[in-house]
């Protein structure tokens, strides 16, 4: 390459990289897998080791990937919280073990310390006087972002330590540091409630983790099962000698650590922990990315010290990416309960990370397009946390000569109808809501386990009653002990199991509305939603009739889940259907209303001002769980004004009005008593 084009591919790949990084770290999402990442990376790495007098401050190999967002407080980290330089394979470790003792003096013994490399994101925990003080995110390495509030509700980080614990380590003031996860199983179901309610879907645990502890609100934070793991303890004053002693001492302390670490005696045990460990990935509950590997001991790894964005004495053994090689068959396009047309990858079976892959989505027509994936394409695809597999590129040289671009479908690949794309959105939709893929989707949701939860109506008979013509929407369930005879004729179902199923649609009947809501798939509510909803108004008759107005006075309840809300039970259809499962005897009432605790009904409330003890949100949040409302203006309908410090005109408009104004104290008493009858 000429001295010129050098010069030119250095900046493309640190655009690039720096455009990768912004939406990796900051916005939660991966634009390419790591694995492109991290060839882009290695190609920078090698030009600029190659090309030294082109190395700038400001390139990505010098510095932390930030994750810098504005949104929070920034704090200053006292030590730097850096990356780890990577190795992807067992020749690179033992350049490592070489370069680690050429830097320490004459004939050193190292002994190494492996750990679990888990694929999360770094946090630095602030202890003061044993209690939790404060939480920071790595940021740029030097400066991170307070998340205090967030990283509080995970439950395995201890708020307070023990003080015989605190007197034997010596000091009450000190630092750790870990990386905050979400295990798998979280992972999916979360994707799966987003997917319900129609949200962006986590490409891993990773962006989900990362996603989440940047969220403004630490209620929902809190919903969220984060974790983490700690593996670093920091004072002013040494604490451990060891890297190994200072895992012991976090656990002793209460700290959740990672049980995988070893003490190597040299870097053979470190290279069999990697292997080990690269083929036991599978079995973890959590995602795992690779092996940290520390030099053990502390006074070595001053001497080792740090390079520009990563220390000496520690390197990351990268794993293999899960990633396979296969060809595109087909596309189809598949119709989901909302109408929505989701493209899917027919493959050449692979097998891939324990299972044979055969089908990957393609999400929507916009990731199609960006990724310009054809039938025929041989393309690399990827299991991230995920039970679906992804697309993750195409292999363009092996692309065939007479690929043609993917088109999108104009009708309904099931029911013909004219497809549509609402203004704005990504999907198309069919609009044809008795489409049999529609109904089907429809169905396979309402008896769902977490929906109304009918043993024994899998995905296969729902699709075979619809096709007989069973089963035409959700309350002709309800209708099907009057087709006994048909039924028991299906084949592979005798007198046994047509009961067992008879038996269980009954039982369904009696499901709290909190089920039935959510059953019944009404677009953005989701489980959590429907019990929120449930609990607020105590019965389907009640919600309704609910404005807009009231249904956004409920926590979580915006605008978008409001109007779909409003525009399901305006729609004449729906109606009908649920005056048909009334008179089939389901029930409509919550199971979440405790008249006792609904001490609040009926009275309506302003808030202004700062309280000391909650947020806005959660002051909000406590009235609407006892049954009251909460406005944003003053108005003759108020009964109470909630002032806290520096209220605004809210107060003097009360004033004026003569509605009664509570302090802080008086709100809390009100929250615990109630008002009185
Ligand atoms: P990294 O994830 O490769 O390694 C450093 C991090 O490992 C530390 O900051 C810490 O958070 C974590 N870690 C986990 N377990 C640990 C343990 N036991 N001890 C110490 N640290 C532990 O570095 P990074 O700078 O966070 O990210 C770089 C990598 O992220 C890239 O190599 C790439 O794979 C990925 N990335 C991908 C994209 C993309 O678009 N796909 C973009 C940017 C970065």
């Amino acid at each position: 390459m000429s001295n010129e084009s050098v010069e030119k591919r250095i900046e493309e790949l640190r655009e690039k990289i720096r455009k990768y990084d912004y939406h990796y770290y900051v916005l939660s999402e991966s634009l390419v897998s790591d694995y492109e990442y991290d060839q882009l990376y290695k190609e920078l790495e090698k030009l600029e080791r190659e090309n030294p007098h082109l190395i700038t401050p400001d390139s990505p190999t010098q510095r932390v990937g930030s994750d810098l967002t504005k949104e929070f407080p920034p704090v200053k980290h006292k030590v730097p919280m850096l990356s780890l330089s990577n190795t992807y394979n067992e020749e690179e470790l033992i350049d490592f073990d070489r370069r680690v003792k050429e830097n320490l003096p004459g004939n050193s013994k190292v002994e190494y310390v492996t750990e679990l490399k888990i694929d999360g994101v770094s946090v630095s925990v602030i202890y003061r006087n044993g209690i939790f003080f404060k939480a920071a995110t790595r940021g740029d390495g030097f400066t991170g972002e307070e998340v205090t509030n967030n990283v509080k509700t995970i439950k395995s980080i201890p708020l307070k330590i023990d003080e015989k614990k605190l007197n034997k380590l010596g000091t009450s003031d000190f630092e750790v540091r870990g990386e905050i996860f979400m295990e798998l199983e979280a992972f999916r179901k979360l994707n799966e409630e987003r997917e319900k309610n129609g949200e962006k879907l986590f490409a891993n645990p990773r962006n989900s983790a990362a996603g989440t502890l940047k969220l403004q609100d630490p209620k929902i934070v809190a919903e969220r099962p984060l974790d983490i793991f700690v593996y670093y303890l920091l004072a002013e004053k040494e604490l451990v000698k060891t890297q190994y002693e200072s895992l012991i001492t976090l656990r002793e302390l209460g700290f959740k650590v990672n049980p995988h670490f070893k003490l190597c005696k040299n870097i053979k045990e470190v290279l069999e922990f990697c292997r080990t460990w690269e083929e036991k990935r599978d079995e973890l509950p959590y995602e795992i990315d690779g092996v940290v590997v520390k030099v053990n001991s502390v006074e070595q790894q001053k001497i080792l010290g740090s390079i520009a964005k990563s220390p000496r004495w520690a390197v990351a053994f990268k794993f293999k990416a899960k990633q396979a090689t296969t060809k595109i068959k087909k596309i189809v396009w598949q119709v989901g309960r909302t109408g929505a047309l989701t493209p899917v990858a027919e493959l050449k079976p692979v097998f891939l990370a324990g299972s044979t892959i055969s089908r990957a989505t393609l999400h929507n027509i916009d990731e199609i397009r960006r990724k310009d994936i054809r039938e025929g394409d041989t393309v690399i695809i990827e299991k991230g946390g995920d039970v679906i597999p992804k697309v993750v590129a195409v292999v363009l040289p092996e692309r065939p000569v007479d690929s043609k671009e993917v088109e999108i479908p104009s009708a309904c690949p099931v029911c013909g109808s004219k497809l549509y794309r609402p203004p704005g959105e990504v999907a198309i939709y069919c609009p044809n809501t008795n489409c049999p893929a529609q109904v089907k989707g429809r169905i396979k949701h309402f008896v769902s386990r977490g929906a109304m939860d009918i043993e024994g109506l899998g995905d296969a008979l729902v699709d075979m009653l619809v096709d007989l013509g069973l089963l035409k929407s959700v309350d002709d369930i309800y209708k099907l002990k009057e087709h006994y005879d048909e039924l028991v004729n299906i084949e592979g179902l005798g007198h046994k199991s047509v009961n067992n199923i008879l038996k269980a649609i009954e039982k369904s009947k009696s499901q709290p509305l909190e089920r039935l809501l959510y059953a019944l798939g009404i677009r953005y509510v989701g489980a959590g939603a429907a019990q929120k909803l449930a609990s607020h108004f105590g019965s389907l008759e009640r919600l309704m009739t609910a404005k807009e107005e009231e249904l956004e006075t409920i926590y979580d309840v915006g605008p978008q889940m409001s109007k779909s809300i409003r525009a399901y039970f305006e729609n004449p259809e729906n109606l009908k259907m649920i005056e048909r499962l009334k008179n089939a005897g389901l029930n409509f009432e919550s199971s979440l209303v405790k008249p006792e605790s609904q001490v609040l009904q009926g009275k309506t409330f302003v808030l202004t001002g700062t309280l000391e003890s909650m947020t806005r949100e959660e002051a909000k949040n406590e009235i609407i769980n006892r049954g009251g409302k909460v406005s944003s203006s003053v108005s003759g309908k108020t009964d109470f004004v909630v002032a806290g410090e520096n209220p605004g005109s809210k107060f003097a408009k009360a004033k004026e009005l003569g509605i009664k104004i509570l302090d802080e104290k008086e709100f809390l008493e009100l929250l615990n008593k109630g008002v009185e009858k």
